[in-house]
């Protein structure tokens, strides 16, 4: 059996707390024979700093860059408001972003049909919704130049930001999405608008030209970005895989991570390029939310969005599709069964805490095996 190298960064409040299921997950997998792990662990953020002076150092660097998978907590908290800008917590997370070359981020936004009537949508609407939005995320508006604010002579300003995209970074974010929806039901809409923008016409074209050329065999649909938004809220489970740009992604999966209920139920990956010597796919998971400092401490932290992006991990960088399967029916049994952190309890269900919920997806596992 492979041996998998993982590096965890538990990172500050909640990630600590969210990451020890985690921990007891993998020594699950392992005693019941599913995968083997080597497994390191290092600080990052708040936690960094308080250790050396930094967000994240150099040594946690070389261990993210020659683990198989990353998988971080959350990272700051009011106790690090005013430590230098260049070591605030966040700059550990921007750090491992920039220096591996995460261009790919994967938003999945799924929801379980026993937390379907915690949708802001009616619950037949998102039951059983299995969407991944792929949003690239080291380009376009965000990143492009000029990017200013200029004195005008008439006493006036300018605010001016650039939305700019380079055929290559369309490419590999697309491949990454193709990719992706051949291990799911093959079905790709890319989302831009062509209409209106240069960068759109050019996105359009470069996704055709790339899935003509190597993934045929996928459904690729376009669509304006404004309908595809709109399509999200009338009729989510149309979508597979969505890819878009930064700006659209930052939007469209926010609107998708609502359709679904709590912040602690999110997981997400960044992805980067493919290794030439190793051909490995750097990768990098955490869930969507933060470290909650108002419950940090307290033993209640959903763990589902940390235990969820476990499950990502073993999916995508592991090739342990199966594994990844069993952990998913493990949380969808439990909520099925009642259990329910405080962010997702509703009349009638068992509030349990972060170990009570890390316990009641153990005995799921373990009653599936
Ligand atoms: P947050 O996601 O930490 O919390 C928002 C709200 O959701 C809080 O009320 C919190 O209690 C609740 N919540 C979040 N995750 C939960 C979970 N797993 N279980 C139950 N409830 C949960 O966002 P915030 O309050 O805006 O930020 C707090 C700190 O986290 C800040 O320092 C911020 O910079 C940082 N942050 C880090 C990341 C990251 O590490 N990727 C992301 C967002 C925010």
């Amino acid at each position: 059996m492979a041996t998998h190298k993982l590096l965890l960064l538990p990172g500050d409040g909640i990630g600590t707390e969210v990451m020890a299921e985690v921990k007891r997950i993998l020594a699950w997998l392992e005693k019941a024979g599913v995968a083997s792990f080597a497994v390191e662990e290092d600080l990052v953020g708040g936690a960094a700093y308080d250790s050396c002076g930094l967000a994240i150092s150099e040594e946690a660097m070389k261990r993210a860059f020659a683990a198989d998978a990353i998988l971080l907590g959350a990272v700051g908290g009011p106790k690090w408001a005013n430590v230098p800008y260049e070591s605030r917590p966040e700059a550990g997370l921007l750090r491992l972003r920039k220096d591996l070359e995460l261009f790919a981020n994967l938003r999945p936004a799924l929801c379980y049909p026993a937390l379907a009537g915690a949708s802001s949508l009616k619950p037949e609407l998102v039951e059983g919704l299995d969407m991944l939005i792929v949003r690239e995320l080291t380009g376009g508006v965000y990143f492009g130049e000029p990017k200013l604010i200029q004195d005008l002579a008439d006493g006036q300003k300018r605010g001016i930001d650039t939305q700019v995209y380079e055929s290559y970074e369309i490419e590999r974010i697309a491949r990454v999405a193709f990719e992706l929806a051949r291990t799911r039901r093959n079905k790709v809409v890319s989302a831009e608008k062509h209409n209106v923008m240069k960068t759109g016409v050019l996105w359009k074209q470069v996704v055709s030209e790339v899935h003509g050329a190597e993934y045929e065999d996928v459904v690729l649909e376009h669509q304006l970005a404004d309908s595809c938004a709109m399509q999200l809220v009338r009729a989510p489970k149309q979508f597979d895989v969505i890819v878009t740009d930064n700006l659209f992604g930052d939007i469209l999966s926010d609107v998708a991570a609502m359709l679904t209920g709590s912040l602690g139920m999110l997981p997400s990956a960044s992805l980067g390029a493919v290794e030439e010597i190793s051909g490995r796919r750097r990768a990098l998971y955490e869930p969507v939310h933060g470290a909650a400092p108002d419950i940090a401490g307290k033993g209640v932290a959903n763990p589902i969005a940390m235990i969820g992006s476990l499950a990502m991990a073993l999916r995508y960088s592991f090739g342990l599709a199966e594994a990844a399967d069993r952990i998913e029916a493990a949380i969808a049994g439990t909520l099925a069964a009642g259990f329910r952190t405080g962010d997702i309890a509703s009349p009638g269900t068992t509030v349990v805490g972060t170990s009570g919920m890390g316990d009641a997806v153990i005995a799921q596992l373990e009653k599936a095996a």
